[in-house]
């Protein structure tokens, strides 16, 4: 056999060779250090001494989280940009856009109360029952198909912007145009008006269909005069608005809306890319007591195909079986088909993306990442723009503009706080209100802010607890005034960064957790000794791990031996259970704090 002349051969490992690494490195959520390691065109091996060097002890199925990519960014020197599973898959589908080919809009069907939206849903579904030569009924699925000649149209069964705007505040986009019902008697209504404010957030066209006008008293052009009023400027007045005036009751129609629809879809170039692993969003979820967790998804992208694995939100699954809204079983699916989905572990939550893996075994790793999230305190949910963090945003230029609910008692200080808080905006920030109403801070409030990053002001109003729970939950800033001077001053203080928080924490007391005791309908209490301090029954609970927070949240009871107790002192045992963490171990130290508001907001 020849040898290699020496220079020539292979090098032989030399200790301190430094891989060669790229500058930068895409990491999709859930990839583990071997993925990394793939990303850099290196041995594992190389990775993992180079690191353990560093004193990290990791293998190549270790799953490389934010925190982890952060500092395999700096002892690596490179950069690691993480991206969801939905980003990846976007890309993916975006990378290719001749694949890419038109698809059916997806309408949600919005207006006041009482206007028509359930009866022309109806008439929709009553229009297109030709269909259905096989005799079966349409079920509900929580969406539907309708055909315009050789189109298709899918339209979202539950009418209104609430759920609208909750698919939204989830993260998911899947309303391509909003209908906007208005009954030709009565005009235009608040909710028609919330409604209009609802598909703006969102940057949906609308189009209006003027209900009722079989009624003697429907009066079409008082109608379109109100809806001028709201910007909405119909085309027979020169505007832009579509606009067609039906009779949901009396089906009367009902062909030319569906044309419209077609027309606008059309003019707004609505595409998906049917080449890619299946990517769709959950509009309604439900456990069958037959036929386990099942949810209907609408496809945006991509082609399902019966048997793939996939995963929503933290539920991972299986396509086990698949059927269209009349009970049809399918093997695949077309770009914005409504179908339910039966496969799932659990049942997922509406608005969640609904996105194909290559398997089970990346969906369990997504789902492990995605949990460990959570549990540190949700961080997505919390990048709300809050007036605290403005100018932080400002500077990063992650904001460009304030957005505002604004809420107020009458109607007079909606008009002039309309007027008085765009004129605040500055080269920087602009100042953009995109609902304003009178009357009490609402759940649906909280979410539109949710799903469009703003800020909601309250002007001589309220929120309930229960709303004040969601947008906690939601992490919306909420901010309630009495003067206008006082408002006006938070505004510029906070776009200049010269606000003062409103809270500070206090620190109350420590407790160790001694036992962990399962217990089937609660899920987990510690057994706990407090060692500093006290523990309060209304106190925020850090979980503390090997010096890690692992998770902040709401304590669900407070036990002294078997009795609730308001608080706890130090040297005393006593039961905790928290809200939603479930992952006790022994050892772990509960910090108890609270948040004081230290000026009135
Ligand atoms: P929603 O609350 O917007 O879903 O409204 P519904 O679809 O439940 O309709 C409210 C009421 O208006 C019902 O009594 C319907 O029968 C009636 N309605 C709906 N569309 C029409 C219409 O085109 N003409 C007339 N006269 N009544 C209608």
């Amino acid at each position: 056999m020849p040898t290699k002349p020496k220079d020539a051969g292979p090098k032989k490992p030399v200790k301190e060779a430094t891989p060669k690494f790229p500058a930068k490195v895409t990491l999709t959520e859930g990839a583990d250090v071997r993925t990394l390691c793939d990303a850099l065109k290196v041995a594992p091996r190389a990775v993992l001494e180079k690191l353990a060097a560093k004193g990290y002890s990791l293998s190549s199925s270790d799953i490389v989280d934010e925190a982890l990519a952060g500092r395999l960014s700096k002892d690596l020197g490179l950069e690691i940009e993480m991206i969801s599973l939905e980003q990846a898959a976007r890309r993916d589908a975006d990378s290719r856009p001749a694949d890419k080919v038109v698809r059916p809009p997806v309408v949600t069907i919005m207006g006041h109360v009482d206007h028509g939206k359930t009866t022309l849903l109806d008439a929709i579904r009553a229009s297109n029952l030709v269909d259905k030569e096989s005799g079966g009924i349409t079920q509900h699925i929580g969406a539907y198909r309708a055909k315009f000649g050789n189109r298709s149209i899918t339209f979202i069964d539950t009418p209104g912007h609430e759920a609208f705007t909750q698919l939204r505040a989830r993260g998911a986009k899947i309303t391509d145009i909003v209908v906007l019902v208005v009954a030709a008697d009565e005009g235009l209504m608040p909710q028609t008006k919330e409604a209009i404010n609802h598909a703006r957030a969102a940057g949906v066209p609308i189009i209006t269909a003027i209900n009722k006008i079989d009624k003697p008293e429907a009066n079409v052009e008082r109608i379109k005069q109100q809806l001028s009023k709201e910007g909405l400027l119909v085309e027979d007045w020169g505007g832009q608005t579509v606009s067609v005036e039906v009779s949901a009751k009396e089906k009367k129609n009902i062909k030319e809306l569906l044309e419209m629809i077609v027309l606008v879809a059309d003019m707004a170039e609505i595409k998906g890319n049917p080449k890619v692993p299946a990517q769709g969003v959950i509009v309604e979820a439900r456990l069958d007591a037959k036929k386990g967790p099942l949810a209907t998804v609408i496809i945006r992208q991509g082609t399902l195909h019966q048997g793939e694995a996939f995963i929503a939100g933290t539920i991972p699954g299986k396509v086990r079986a698949m059927f269209d809204e009349n009970s049809t079983p399918l093997k695949i699916t077309e770009l914005s088909m409504p179908v339910e989905i039966l496969g799932f572990d659990d049942v997922p939550q509406a608005g969640e993306i609904f996105q194909v893996v290559s398997g089970q075994e990346e969906a369990r790793r997504v789902v492990q990442l995605r949990i460990g999230r959570l549990k540190k305190e949700e961080p997505e949910r919390s990048s709300h723009v809050t007036l605290d963090d403005l100018f932080k945003r400002l500077e990063e230029g992650a904001v460009k503009e304030l957005r505002v609910v604004l809420k107020a008692d009458v109607q007079g200080s909606v008009e002039v706080l309309r007027e008085l808080l765009p004129s605040l905006s500055t080269d920087k920030v602009k100042i953009v209100i995109i609902h304003a109403a009178t009357g009490q801070i609402t759940d649906n409030d909280v979410l539109l802010a949710s799903a469009s990053n703003a800020v909601i002001i309250g002007y001589n109003t309220k929120a309930g607890a229960a709303t004040m729970d969601v947008a906690r939950r939601e992490s919306v800033d909420i901010r309630l005034y009495r003067i206008i001077y006082q408002l006006t001053d938070d505004l510029k203080k906070a776009m200049l960064g010269m606000l003062e928080p409103t809270a500070k924490e206090t620190y109350l007391g420590r407790a160790e957790v001694r036992k962990v005791f399962k217990i089937s309908k609660i899920g987990q209490i510690a057994g706990c000794l407090v060692t500093d301090g006290k523990i309060s029954r209304n106190a925020e609970i850090r979980v503390v791990r090997n010096k890690e927070i692992i998770y902040k949240g709401r304590m669900a009871s407070l036990k002294r031996l078997k009795d609730n107790a308001a608080e706890v002192k130090k040297d005393l045992e006593c039961g905790i259970a928290l809200e939603k963490f479930k992952e006790f171990q022994e050892g772990d130290l509960l910090e108890a704090y609270l948040i004081e508001k230290v000026r009135p907001t």
